[in-house]
């Protein structure tokens, strides 16, 4: 099984990530005015109508599982790197990191279909699956057996560490709207152990972290999109809606 484990996806291990850093280079360089300020208050409006721009403290976020669940990925038999529900959104920052690890094969605009009775069960999914991220942003490629491509023969992320932030936060997920995180119904493999605190404690930042990288990308893309076309990451983008 993959190892959901080790979370945080920004151990570098001796490699460079040059569009990564100029993209939080570009993200510090247009966060650092208010997004309002003059010439930019229609533009604001624009994305307040459609989104909140805040992004969320992880510490202000109360959390909804067992104190010490933790997924025990070796023991799973219900691998969820495979079947479109495991299908993984990428972020800006998913795709400057697959640019710069030389993986670009894996960025795909090919979205699965969904079965009517499952959505119909899940309301959080219908939800993804309407939204304008998704539509927009690339997911990462599957085989033909529907299982994600980055998942080798022997069950393991091949991305490990530095795969994407969803992969990174998940089995834990975030209510944005209640404001907690909890744990998925979709891991059905875990212990309930006190010496896992500070595992969870780092699920909760990845979980965090991950929801206001879209917060970050809506703004990029509003801001600064000729920027972005520059560092390549346009391309990978369907925008044309
Ligand atoms: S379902 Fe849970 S235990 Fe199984 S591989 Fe995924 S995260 Fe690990
Ligand atoms: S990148 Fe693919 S194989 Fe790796 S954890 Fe995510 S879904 Fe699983």
């Amino acid at each position: 099984m993959s190892s959901h484990l080790n979370i945080l996806s920004g151990e570098r291990n001796g490699q460079n990530f040059p569009t990564r850093d100029a993209l939080q280079e570009l993200w510090q360089e247009v966060a650092q005015k208010p997004l309002w300020a003059p010439p930019n208050f229609w533009r604001y409006l624009k994305l307040r109508w459609r989104m909140k721009t805040k992004q969320l403290n992880p510490h202000k976020i109360k959390m909804h599982a067992p104190g010490g669940k933790m997924n025990h990925c070796q023991s799973c038999t219900n691998n969820c790197c495979v079947g479109p529900e495991s299908t993984v959104l990428l972020r800006l920052y998913d795709i400057a990191t697959l640019m710069d690890l030389d993986k670009t094969e894996l960025i795909s605009q090919q979205k699965p279909g969904f079965d009517a009775d499952v959505l119909n069960q899940r309301p959080a999914m219908q939800k993804h699956l309407a939204s304008k991220a998704w539509e927009i942003f690339p997911v990462l490629e599957k085989n033909s057996f529907g299982a994600c491509a980055a998942l080798t023969t022997d069950g393991a992320c091949s991305l490990y560490p530095h795969w994407p932030l969803s992969c990174a936060r998940f089995p834990y997920a975030l209510n944005v709207e209640a404001s907690y995180i909890f744990y998925s119904r979709r891991c059905d493999s875990f212990w309930i152990r006190s010496d896992v605190q500070e595992n969870i404690q780092a699920m909760r930042l990845a979980a965090v972290a991950c929801y206001n990288e879209r917060i970050k990308d809506a703004v990029l893309l509003e801001y600064a999109p000729k920027k972005l076309a520059e560092l390549g990451l346009l391309s990978y983008l369907n925008l044309e809606g």
